[in-house]
């Protein structure tokens, strides 16, 4: 199903099941949407029994998570590349509540694909079960998130 207003449309993507394509061109810094979902506090993902389904959650900075299977929108379909043209960050409501919103990292055509770089995080998980196929020319080969920058060794 497709919001009339979103400026992208959920079909099927040749990257990964389905996708969401910009109906019009996108100037850098549009905001798309918010990523919507169930919520679930810190407590209740430690009971959480993953079964898969890591990458419809969305982490935010306070430990919780929105599942977007739930009451999730069409920005759930936004599948990943390491070289994304879109962007996710926090932000919060009038009410001081964390939200994800999505924007355009850059001016992208009518019927271009939109990417997010998902950066899982996946715990002690093998990174090559979650692998990327996205093709940009530095894909990390993973969804999940880059390893932190190793210190700068001292020399002498
Ligand atoms: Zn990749």
């Amino acid at each position: 199903m497709n919001d009339a207003d979103a400026p992208f449309e959920v079909r099927d993507s040749h990257v990964h099941g389905l996708g969401a394509f910009a109906t019009r061109d996108l100037r850098r810094g549009e905001r798309l949407g918010f990523y919507a979902g169930r919520r679930w506090s810190a407590a209740e993902i430690e009971r959480l029994d993953w079964d898969n389904a890591l990458t419809y959650f969305f982490g935010l900075s306070d430990g919780s998570m929105i599942d977007g299977r739930e009451g999730g929108n069409g920005t759930r379909h936004f599948n990943h590349s390491c070289a994304p043209n879109c962007a996710a960050y926090e932000v919060e409501d009038e009410d001081g509540r964390l939200q994800i919103a999505i924007e355009a990292r850059r001016a992208i055509r009518v019927g271009e694909e939109l990417f997010i770089d998902y950066s899982l995080d996946i715990g002690d998980e093998d990174p090559a079960d979650f692998a990327c196929h996205c093709g940009a020319p530095r894909c990390r080969g993973t969804m999940a998130a880059p390893p932190p920058p190793k210190k700068a060794r001292r020399r002498g």
